[in-house]
């Protein structure tokens, strides 16, 4: 199979690398291909450069990391192989597993030594299996420093702004350190100074900027790729996107752009990267790899089509992994009423499943998971149990206490008043157990009775049901301050509220075969010469399960950086008039 450029399409210009999609790893890619000489292309579906990265919490998994092990925590690719082999098995891709441990930490620290994208620890932050034999619980993940966004100047407005309901006052980005410091403010003068500082900085932004200049997670990640490649002048085509390859299973020597009504064809000496972020809102493709999810709903960024996927089956390449697994890394997400009349979707990562005093129902008003585990693992654990009662929405139940203090989904903890989320239908609030449940339509009976279990597990600290609270990643997110265990705690004094939760995936898993370099393959299982996919549209070395923190964005510019690197070694060629190519 194979396509060409149209006779109508405009002969655009000729590069060594042509790199579709701005997000984590297409900027990746086309950073480390500039630092290696190569002339490189970037274009852009949207207005915006971040993609579904500039909403993320932006860790990246990084077994072995420098920057933790400089920070005295200690880890080892060894021990994380032992870890994913217990965990994903010794399947099909072990070999790029390799490839991914392997070269995570030289990645990272050529990325830090030749541009802006720089990286601090996270410290304790525990594996998502954490009882697995080769789990971590401290130094395994790295986030991205804080950036100033004022250094982009006025291209600071073309870093995609977070979720709305992840940030404060309308505008300003807050990382998990600072929520504890905001919280805490009038605890210690150290926190009341750093807190003034940012609030300070923040309205000094408002003055010139749409939203806050200091910006966190995965914001600063992109804005730190976007700025390293404005300093090295690459090119970045906003608003035109991928259409078609030029080529087939034998190479792939270029490809057209959209940009407007005009058709481009690029021609691409070394090759095109796919990094289009996954097919999340193109219904065939999630119809096919993701159709756990019932009616689908999405935390990736609409522009995010699965052109990149499509593409690259469309010229014959595989699309793995072929056994059965989860096509998407998945999270609870809440509905939420924006105050312009539009919703939004509210992730529950980490905030508010461990702490004590919650419990996930169905509509048998049971529960079904672990509320502790990971958000994938709890989405997991609802699609299995509404194979035999309905259990998409689930609930989450708590005290109305509980929210004040711990927050829930995209109400702030502190909030003294929950009215207005229960006006706006966000949270139902009831004063008995029965009337919560008769207002959320679960079984009353099943309810009280899982409440009354709840109760009995928070007295002795041992949640004989679902373990919460006895792996390292429960504790972790529970509240160190609650005894006997972080995770339980009674629901017992009225009100009582629950809020519904729906599966949605934050990244996808299925996606395009690639060999460790991430060249994509053909159904042969043979490298496409001059074809490389990163990102989402790569499959996922996890096959499906979620190891740890940053298992999507650690990948993401590995394989970038192999792929690169891949291509500026790759023998130039020289492309005929036809697209074929000739070896220079
Ligand atoms: C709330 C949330 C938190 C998360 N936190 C983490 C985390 O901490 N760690 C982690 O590892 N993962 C996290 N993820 C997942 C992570 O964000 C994604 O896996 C990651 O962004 C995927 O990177 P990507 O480069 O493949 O795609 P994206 O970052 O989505 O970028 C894809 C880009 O391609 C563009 N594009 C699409 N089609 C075309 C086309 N035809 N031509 C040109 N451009 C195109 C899009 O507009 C977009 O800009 C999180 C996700 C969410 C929603």
């Amino acid at each position: 199979m194979s396509t060409a450029a149209r006779p109508g399409d405009t002969p655009g210009r000729e590069v060594d690398l042509l790199v579709a999609g701005a997000g984590a790893g297409g900027m990746a890619a086309a950073l480390v291909a500039v630092l290696e000489g190569l002339e490189v292309l970037l274009c852009e579906a949207s207005p915006q450069v971040g993609g579904t990265a500039a909403i993320s919490a932006g860790t990246l998994w990084i077994p072995g990391n420098r920057q933790s092990l400089a920070a005295g925590f200690s880890d080892s690719a060894e021990d994380a192989e032992t870890y994913l082999d217990a965990i994903v098995g010794l399947g099909t891709n072990r070999h790029l597993r390799a490839a991914f441990l392997r070269t995570g930490p030289e990645a990272i620290d050529y990325l830090e030594a030749r541009s802006d994208v720089v990286f601090r620890p996270c410290g304790r932050h525990p594996d998502y299996r954490s009882n697995q034999r080769g789990a971590a619980v401290a130094g395994r993940a790295i986030i991205p420093e804080p950036f100033d966004g004022r250094l982009l100047g006025r291209d600071f407005e073309r870093v995609r702004p977070p979720i709305d309901e992840f940030m404060i006052f309308g505008g300003m980005m807050v990382g998990k350190d600072d929520i504890s410091r905001l919280l805490g403010r009038y605890r210690s003068l150290g926190n009341f100074v750093q807190t003034s500082k940012l609030l300070a900085r923040y309205l000094a932004d408002r003055l010139s900027y749409s939203r806050g200049t200091r910006l966190v997670m995965g914001n600063a990640l992109v804005a730190r790729l976007y700025h390293s490649l404005r300093r090295r002048n690459v090119p970045i085509l906003f608003e035109t996107s991928i259409e078609d390859l030029i080529g087939g299973t034998d190479g792939v020597t270029g490809a057209v752009l959209r940009s407007g009504g005009e058709r481009v064809a690029v021609r691409a000496r070394r090759g095109v990267v796919l990094s289009t972020g996954g097919y999340a809102h193109n219904a065939s493709l999630r119809a096919a790899f993701m159709p756990e999810a019932g009616r689908p709903r999405s935390m990736a960024v609409p522009s995010n089509r699965g052109d990149g996927v499509a593409l690259g089956r469309g010229i014959g390449a595989r699309i793995a992994p072929e056994q059965h697994c989860s096509g998407g890394f998945w999270s609870p997400v809440s509905v939420t009423r924006r105050a312009d009349g539009s919703s939004g979707l509210f992730p529950h990562l980490v905030l508010d499943r461990a702490k004590p005093g919650l419990i996930a129902v169905n509509a048998a008003g049971r529960r079904f998971v672990n509320e502790a585990d990971s958000y994938h693992d709890f989405v997991e654990a609802m699609l299995a149990a509404h194979k035999t009662v309905p259990s998409i929405p689930a609930y989450l139940i708590c005290e109305a206490d509980f929210v004040r203090r711990y927050g829930l989904g995209a109400i702030h903890p502190g909030r003294r008043s929950l009215a207005a989320f229960e006006r706006s239908g966000y949270l139902v609030c009831a004063a008995s157990i029965d009337e919560l449940a008769q207002r959320i339509s679960v079984d009353a009976a099943g309810l009280r009775e899982s409440v009354r279990r709840a109760n009995e597990f928070a007295r002795t600290g041992v949640d004989l049901d679902f373990g919460k609270g006895e792996t390292e990643l429960n504790r972790f997110n529970g509240d160190p301050g609650h005894a006997p265990n972080p995770c339980l705690g009674p629901i017992e004094t009225p009100p009582f509220c629950a809020l519904q939760v729906w599966p949605a995936e934050i990244a996808c898993s299925t996606g395009l075969a690639t060999d460790e370099d991430a060249r994509v393959l053909d159904h042969d299982g043979r490298p496409i010469p001059g074809l490389y996919a990163c990102g989402n549209d790569m499959a996922s070395i996890m096959q499906g399960v979620y190891a740890g923190p940053g298992i999507t964005l650690g990948p993401a510019l590995v394989f970038a950086y192999r792929a690169a690197r891949h291509a500026a070694a790759r023998a130039g060629h020289a492309i005929e008039a036809d697209g074929k190519a000739t070896v220079a």
